[in-house]
Parts: structure tokens; C-alpha cells; sequence
């Protein structure tokens, strides 16, 4: 199968961030919607397989498109529900208000969990509701606890109080909350009980009681279809809150494990309660819902299909979806468990079915998610035509995760048609075409050459991980990958990564260089004469060549520009596409949000300066005594013996490899590349990127600023000893100045 070279979409609009979020894959903003895009006509059937992140049918709906979508996990079926409804508040609030007043030994919800978390503020003695309690791990008491009182200002974290132990205390019998929390969710089984019962270890008993007195008022009141639907997701978002996962101080972080962190906050869930209508009412445009065999209009829209249709093959007896995609969750014991959890809790056990199979494992490895994978594909793969293109994103991957969603693919019957991958957005993006699974073929592995054309491409050392995953990109384009998942051994993966790392350590092929301050080591081609320039100057290059033609530019518009010009093998790293443009670009005045080359970076302006500054150097070292010479955009001082004292290479950028990783410099010489003061950040991030490059400006090269080399040059009283002291007088700094808006 000849590779793709397509072209890395990039997250220039963001990550969305929605209720839940924690737990879910990333996905960047209309990242699916721009591949369909370019691959689809409007109006056309897509098909997403896994469902795994809600908002991948949102955006492709909105987009309009018709997403064909699995209804695998309760939860997530109930997120997009509600949010396809772009709910206004007055719609929340209603079934909201009427559970807050319903009324048990003539107490209203709201009196009751507001009872349970009411706190003396210790600034005015007011009972207030704070924001929550701090506990330690394992604790039998809070430690702190945090609030804002409304009456006299006083905010923070303050110590516990009598007050605050004594109504912990009084709520009494939690017992009986934590044996409601299971039993709602039981099946049978001793391993399922094990893994709900790790599920409700993340709970304190006042969150269990907050969250059963929920399950039973739901249960209770008398609501409209859709009042319940709504009422049950923000109802659901509290019981998020209510788990011990949360990290005090707060902290941004996925969640993959049920593991307590050693202070977490135990969230007020009345205020949880009170704020949840907010959460939902970020989604604007409302999106029809339909349930097959009922499709969604020719305007966008979002069908469910439960997945034994597939199996069933009646799936497609209408029509044939144009593309495939997904957004592949990495194995999440803590979501799919608490999932369950959460599913018991609103539906009853029977709501528990589709989620049982979470609960009978607690381990996930690369297999299972092959398997997993498979089992959600193999059907499709035969119903659909053949060819038909799949896209897929995988975030926050390990090597081992990437080869688990290489087989899983293979062994379905897609193939592997392109992959790239951006590590400073943690993203990996493939796509593949529909046909049968190949059958593993034999023969060696073809690592060596995969090596060597990677670094090749890409001009400069790189890093461990992205040469294993393109070693395993090769693998599955050129069918090696073994078709049958269940015949593999565990130490499959192991072993394919021992022996790319035995290759990256053979001297004669591979050269390493030990971690600098960027950590991990690199490797480069100990012969590198078939190299490609390095990606980052070709970089350079690209952009400077958009921001003269083509500028002003929206900062999405230049970043895909470059990605389709530097794709594949080829794509560079997000991270340096927005070093560099900070380097060379600013906001147009009159146009916010546009981008323009600074004025300072005009090719004629900069192209002046190399004259000027080549007519300096060639000024001073007459008044030195030397022989001077201009070669080009370098300036060559030599002894009367015709011996190179000094070698200067004027540039305006950073392409700084033609001289530097030049074996022909003269060994004697001090070289100096002389370069615009401005560049020094991107200079900077280049040299730790690239530890060839780092080594050369250790020893053997210095950096002459544009401003340093006008200043000394106009100074009377330097001599030759002296110009030699002060050259690395000027050296690199990251400068002071603020980063533009848009990085
Ligand atoms: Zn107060």
C-alpha cells in the first residue's frame, strides 16, 4: 500500500473543553469537520463507529454533515442528548427548580443538602455554603476547607471548625448510602462487586448520601420526557463532582485511573447542583436527534444505532456512509468504571447492561484494546464498500497504545494508508481505507530502513518515540502487522520496541546524544548524506514565504498552509511552527487577528543589512591589518599567510545548518554566524531541539548580533585582541518581551 502523505491538521482553534472532559480523548476544534470536509460532499452520511467524545458528532452535525453514530456507553449517549439540544437556561431551570423543592419529612432538597455543607464563616460568624472541604488521602476527617462568604469578603482556606465536624457527624447510618450506591448497580459476580466497590472508594459518605438523595428524588418526581433527560444529565455532572478526583490545589489533568489523589476537595454538591444548568448551556445551536432506521435530515443531524445492527447487517440496507471516524479513547478504567456507576444510579441495574463488560476488568492493555477495537470494526469494515477512507485521532498516546490501534485496525480489515503526528499537541492523526486484513507477512522487519528514511526526512535528530511510532507505522503499511489478535504474544510489543532500540544504539549506524535540558535522548544517521535540510529551517523558510505572499493571514490559515506544504514524515512540530512565527510575525493593526510579517523582516530591509554588515566586517579587518575577503553572504579575515583567522556568515534567519554541519569550515578559524538579535528565541528553541547544533555553539561557534556587530565596529579603540574579548559580549537570551496573544 503506497503511503499517503497527508497533511497534519493542527488544533490552531483549540481543545474543546466540556462537562466530563477529564475523561475523555482530546479533540481539537473542527479537526474532524475540516478532514470530512475536504473528503466529503455536504449533507453526506459519516459514520462514527466508537462514539467515544460527544462533540465529534456535534461539530460534524454542525458542520452539516449526517453522523452515524454507535450508542455504546449510557453516559456519553446522555451527554450528547443533552447537549444536541443546546438547552436555554429556562429549559434546565425548570426541572432543576422542581427537584430542588420537592419536599421529604417536609424538608425541600435544597434545605436538606444545604444543611449538610453549611459552614460558619470565620470573618463574620454568618452561616455560609462553602466552596468545599480539603481532605487527605485516607483521612477520617477534612483538613480544611475552602469558601468565599458573600457577607464579609473573607475568602480562602480556612481550618475546620467544630461546627463543620459535628455536622459530619450528624448525618449518621452512612452505611446504609454506600449499600443503596451498590446495590442500584449490582449484577452479580464477585469481580463486578470488587470493581464497584472501587468505584465507591472514591466517594466520602456525605457525597454518597448527596448523590442517592439525588437517585431517589429523581426517581420520585413526576417529569415530561425531555425534562427528565435534561434534569438526568446535570444530575449526572453532580455526581462527577461529588467523586474524591479532584485535585486540591485544582489542577487541568486527564484522569485514567480511580486513584484518590492525596488532597483532593470534596465538592459542595449543592453548589454543584445550582451551577450545572451553566455547564450545558455553552452549546448554542441545536442539532436534530434521530434513532436508526431513522436518518437525519439532508441539513445535518445525529442518528444513534445500537451496535448489533451491525453485527445483524442491516445496518447500511439504505445507505452507504461516505467516510469513516473516530476519536479513539485510550483504555480508561476510571471513566467506563464509574461510568457503570453512574449508570445504576440513573437508570436502575438494567441501565448497568451495556457497561457490564467494564466492570468484569480492571486491567487494559495494548491487546485488549486491539481486540476492543476489532470487535467494534470487523462487521463495519465488511459492510461498507471497499476503499471507503476512515480518519481517526489518538491523543495522549504511548508507543504501545499506537500499536494496539495499528493491529485493531488491521486485523478489522483497514488499511493503513498515512499517519502523522504532532508531540507537542499529543496527537496522533491516521487515516485508512476499507478492504480486507492482511495476513501478516513474513520476512524481516524493515525498521532499519524505516529509521533511516524518518531522520532522513526529517533532517535533524529526533527522539525515541516518534521513530518507534513511524517504525510501526511501517509495519502496518507494508502488511506486516499479524491479522489474527488473539494468537499474539503479550511481549509482542516489547519485542518490536527492543529492536528498534537495539538499531538507535548500533555506532555504526545511529549516532545518540545524551538528554540535554529538553530531556530524552536523540538520534541521528551516522551517514546522514541522503538527509533532507533540517525540517525546522525548512520551516523557517515555508512560513516566511506565506507571510511575504500571502499575509495578512488567519493564524489557522497560515498553520494549515504549512502543515499541507510540510507533510507526512515531513510535518513539524506545532510547538516550532509557533516559535518560529512569533519570530517573524505580529498582528496587523487594523485587522485583529490576522497575521503579517514584522515590518522589520521586509526580505529588502533584511537584505540591506547583510550588505551593510558584510561592508562593516570587511572595513574592520582592513583596519586589523588582514586580508579580507566576501564570499557570498560570508566575510573571511586571514593572516598574512592566507590563513583564515575569523569566518563570518551573515544570515537573516536561522539557516544556520549550511555552515554549521559544514565538515570543510576551516578547523582553525573563529567562526561566527551573524544573525538579527530578534531571532534569538527561535535560535534558542533550535538549539535545544537539535543537539548537533547545541554541541558546535558549545565549542566551536559563536552568534554575533546584528546590533552588537554595529556597535563594536563603530568603537575607535578596538583592536584585534580586544574585538576577540568582546565578540561573546552580546550572547543569546531569551528576552524579556511579552508573548504575542496568539501564542
Ligand atoms: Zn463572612
Amino acid at each position: 500500500m503506497a503511503e499517503e502523505t497527508f497533511a497534519y491538521i493542527p488544533a490552531s482553534r483549540g481543545f474543546y473543553d466540556l462537562p466530563l472532559g477529564r475523561f475523555l480523548p482530546l479533540l481539537p476544534r473542527e479537526v474532524i469537520s475540516a478532514w470530512a470536509g475536504a473528503h466529503t460532499q455536504p449533507g453526506s452520511l459519516i459514520l462514527d463507529p466508537l462514539g467515544a467524545h460527544p462533540l465529534l458528532s456535534i461539530e460534524a452535525a454542525q458542520a452539516g454533515m449526517r453522523v452515524l453514530v454507535a450508542r455504546n456507553n449510557p453516559i456519553l449517549w446522555l451527554m450528547l442528548e443533552c447537549m444536541a439540544r443546546a438547552p436555554a437556561r429556562g429549559q434546565l431551570q425548570k426541572p432543576l427548580s422542581k427537584l430542588m423543592i420537592s419536599r421529604r419529612g417536609g424538608q425541600t432538597l435544597e434545605d436538606q443538602l444545604r444543611a449538610v455543607y453549611a459552614t460558619p464563616c470565620a470573618g463574620c460568624g454568618q452561616m455560609i455554603q462553602p466552596q468545599g472541604f480539603i481532605w487527605e488521602q485516607a483521612g477520617s476527617q477534612p483538613v480544611g476547607r475552602v469558601y468565599q462568604c458573600p457577607f464579609c469578603g473573607d475568602e480562602g482556606e480556612r481550618e475546620v471548625t467544630e461546627s463543620d465536624l459535628q455536622n459530619l457527624n450528624s448525618l449518621g447510618g452512612l452505611g446504609l448510602h454506600r449499600a443503596r450506591a451498590l446495590q442500584r448497580v449490582l449484577q452479580g459476580g464477585d469481580y463486578e462487586q470488587a470493581s464497584i466497590e472501587a468505584a465507591l472508594d472514591c466517594y466520602l459518605p456525605r457525597a454518597l448520601y448527596g448523590c442517592m438523595t439525588l437517585a431517589n428524588r429523581l426517581e420520585q418526581l413526576e417529569l415530561e420526557h425531555d425534562e427528565r433527560l435534561l434534569l438526568q444529565a446535570m444530575i449526572l455532572l453532580v455526581f462527577d463532582d461529588a467523586n474524591s478526583l479532584w485535585h486540591w490545589p485544582a489542577r487541568e489533568q486527564s484522569v485514567f485511573q480511580l486513584n484518590v489523589p492525596s488532597r483532593f476537595l470534596e465538592k459542595n454538591l449543592w453548589l454543584s447542583l445550582e451551577k450545572a444548568p451553566e455547564r450545558f448551556m455553552q452549546f448554542r445551536q441545536s442539532i436534530p436527534i434521530s434513532y436508526w432506521p431513522n436518518l437525519p435530515p439532508s441539513s445535518g443531524g445525529i442518528c444513534f444505532y445500537q451496535r448489533r445492527l451491525a453485527e445483524k447487517e442491516d445496518l447500511f440496507q439504505n445507505e452507504q456512509p461516505a467516510v469513516v471516524v473516530s476519536v479513539f479513547p485510550r483504555p480508561n478504567q476510571a471513566f467506563w468504571t464509574l461510568s457503570a456507576l453512574w449508570s445504576g444510579w440513573l437508570w436502575g441495574r438494567k441501565g448497568v447492561i451495556p457497561m457490564r463488560s467494564a466492570l468484569g476488568r480492571r486491567r487494559y492493555d495494548w491487546r485488549w484494546f486491539a481486540q476492543a477495537l476489532e470487535a467494534a470494526f470487523k462487521d463495519l469494515a465488511r459492510l461498507i464498500p471497499p476503499a471507503t477512507p476512515m480518519f481517526g485521532l489518538l491523543s495522549q498516546a504511548a508507543p504501545n497504545h499506537l500499536l494496539g490501534l495499528l493491529v485493531g485496525a488491521n486485523a478489522s480489515g483497514f488499511q493503513l494508508r498515512g499517519l502523522t503526528a504532532s508531540q507537542s499537541e499529543e496527537i496522533i492523526q491516521c487515516t485508512w481505507q476499507s478492504g480486507t486484513a492482511s495476513s501478516g507477512g513474513s520476512g524481516p522487519l524493515p525498521f532499519r530502513a524505516a529509521i533511516q528514511g524518518f531522520l532522513e526526512a526529517r533532517g535533524e535528530p529526533a527522539k525515541f518515540q516518534p521513530i518507534l511510532n513511524d517504525c510501526l507505522a511501517q509495519l502496518a503499511r507494508q502488511g506486516k502487522l499479524p491479522a489474527d489478535i488473539s494468537a499474539l504474544e503479550e511481549t509482542y510489543f516489547s519485542q518490536l520496541q527492543q529492536q528498534v532500540s537495539e538499531l538507535l544504539h548500533d555506532p555504526y549506524f545511529v549516532q545518540s546524544f545524551q538528554s540535554g535540558p529538553s530531556g530524552g535522548s536523540a538520534y541521528w544517521l551516522v551517514d546522514s548524506r541522503a538527509a533532507q535540510p533540517p525540517l525546522s529551517e525548512r520551516l523557517e523558510a515555508a512560513l516566511l514565504q506565506f507571510l511575504q505572499e500571502k499575509a495578512p493571514l488567519a493564524l489557522a490559515d497560515l498553520e494549515s498552509a504549512l502543515f499541507n506544504r510540510l507533510s507526512g514524515q515531513h510535518t513539524p512540530e506545532s510547538e516550532a511552527l509557533r516559535a518560529c512565527l512569533e519570530c517573524y510575525a505580529e498582528e496587523a493593526p487594523h485587522a485583529p487577528g490576522l497575521y503579517r510579517l514584522k515590518s522589520s523582516e521586509e526580505p529588502n530591509a533584511r537584505a540591506r543589512d547583510v550588505d551593510e554588515l558584510a561592508a562593516i566586517l570587511m572595513t574592520t579587518g582592513e583596519k586589523f591589518g588582514l586580508r579580507v575577503r566576501r564570499e557570498a553572504a560570508s566575510v573571511i579575515w586571514e593572516n598574512e599567510q592566507g590563513e583564515p583567522q575569523y569566518a563570518y556568515h551573515l544570515i537573516s534567519g536561522t539557516a544556520l545548518s549550511p555552515f554549521v554541519l559544514d565538515p570543510a569550515q576551516p578547523e582553525n578559524a573563529t567562526k561566527v554566524l551573524v544573525l538579527p538579535g530578534g531571532r534569538a528565541r527561535w535560535l534558542l528553541y533550535r538549539l535545544r531541539q537539535d543537539p548537533r547544533l547545541e554541541a558546535a555553539f558549545e565549542s566551536r561557534w559563536f552568534i554575533l548580533k546584528y546590533r552588537h556587530l554595529r556597535w563594536l565596529a563603530a568603537r575607535e579603540w578596538v583592536t584585534l585582541d580586544l574585538w576577540a574579548e568582546l565578540l561573546d559580549d552580546d550572547p543569546l537570551q531569551w528576552d524579556a518581551s511579552p508573548q504575542m496573544q496568539m501564542l
